[in-house]
């Protein structure tokens, strides 16, 4: 008997392979129409029992038996029921109930359980109306999906930025800033009552609001008093003989002041006295260290009055005017400058000093 069955099995196979292309290519629809009855019954053949899930009149999937596709609904159900440390469920109910059919289903067709809920899922989180039809198998069968409503309490936090607000300073100056109060973002947190379809939030709404913590603004103070050059005086009286500058080719680094031999010479800052000695080409010459980053240098001197680590004040009067080392003429060379005593660059000494009091 088992032999007779195989037999006609063989025998519808053969017609499938061979009797519809012949069919077909010949091609009028009512020959075809009579060939079908032959592919009906081969492919009737290869279906086994199965149990369809069915969410109204779609069919969502096929699954091997009863027990899967409870478990599929299940897993599908239940997935949404779970909540996370911050949620409270509060309501979940299936917009309409799956169904379980019994069914004979082509072998190819019938999912595994894994296979069945990741369909099912992938179409859920496209919102389930848009899901009009899924394919599972080339286009030899389509789903939609099932549907979920629920509700729950969620609890969010949200940061709130702090702002920022200047206040002016005095005694700072413009190039400096301080924080007198540092900034504090604010955190709020809120219970919100969500309804969701699937995995697609439907409608939200505030039910309460707390602050945890409270915004502090930040307060910057910036300075606004302006930075004044520093103050020298003229080191001596006379009249100007040569200008910081270009001369002959060469940078001359400070300003000469001409007047009578022993004419008084005064520290044109207070410091401290940090050479007293014949130095190249200055002749006798004074430097003074500064508590600003600067020094003056005094040139040509004919004597000195005071000594290396002598403390100075402004107007002091530290040497006499003379001719010493390359010295044309009784005056004093003077410069200031910039940086480590001995070495810094000079600046032009007519910026700092009131060179109108001079004689011309
Ligand atoms: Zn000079």
């Amino acid at each position: 008997m088992k032999k007779i069955k195989n037999i006609i099995s063989v025998l519808i196979i053969i017609n499938i392979f061979f009797l519809i292309p012949i069919c077909c290519v010949s091609a009028d629809n009512k020959s075809c129409s009579i060939d079908n009855n032959i592919m009906n019954t081969a492919i009737n053949a290869m279906r086994i029992n199965a149990c369809a899930i069915k969410s109204g009149d779609n069919t969502i999937c096929t699954v091997k038996d009863k027990a899967t596709a409870e478990s599929v609904i299940d897993d599908f159900y239940y997935k949404y029921a779970i909540c996370e440390s911050n949620e409270v469920l509060l309501e979940i109910k299936w917009n309409e109930m799956p169904q379980i059919i019994n069914v004979k289903e082509d072998i190819c067709n019938i999912l595994s359980k894994e296979d069945a809920i990741n369909l099912i899922v992938s179409a859920a989180n496209i919102n389930y109306t848009e899901v009009a039809a899924l394919s599972i198998t080339g286009n030899t069968k389509t789903s939609n999906t099932m549907s979920v409503s629920y509700t729950k309490y969620v609890k969010l936090t949200e940061t709130e930025e702090y702002n920022t607000i200047t206040e002016n300073s005095k005694t700072l100056y413009q190039d400096q800033s301080q924080i007198k109060q540092k900034g504090i973002q604010g955190v709020k947190e809120y219970i919100y009552k969500i309804e969701y379809i699937n995995d697609k939030e439907q409608k939200r709404e505030l039910v309460k609001s707390k602050e945890l913590i409270k915004p502090q603004e930040e307060i910057i103070i910036r300075g606004t008093k302006i930075r004044e050059s520093p103050e020298y005086i003229l080191p001596t009286t006379g009249f100007v003989s040569s200008l910081y500058g270009e001369r002959n080719g060469e940078l001359h680094m400070g300003i000469d002041i001409a007047n009578s031999k022993g004419s008084l010479i005064f520290a044109a800052k207070d410091g401290i006295v940090t050479r007293t000695e014949w130095y190249f080409g200055y002749g006798k010459c004074i430097d003074i260290k500064h508590n600003d980053g600067s020094w003056t240098r005094y040139g040509h001197l004919d004597k000195f009055l005071v000594n290396v680590g002598d403390k100075v004040n402004q107007g002091d009067e530290i040497g006499l005017m003379g001719t010493t080392g390359n010295s044309t003429g009784y005056h004093l060379h003077f410069e200031i400058r910039y940086g480590i005593w001995p070495c810094g660059r000079t600046v032009d000494p007519s910026y700092f000093l009131d060179l109108s009091k001079l004689k011309n």
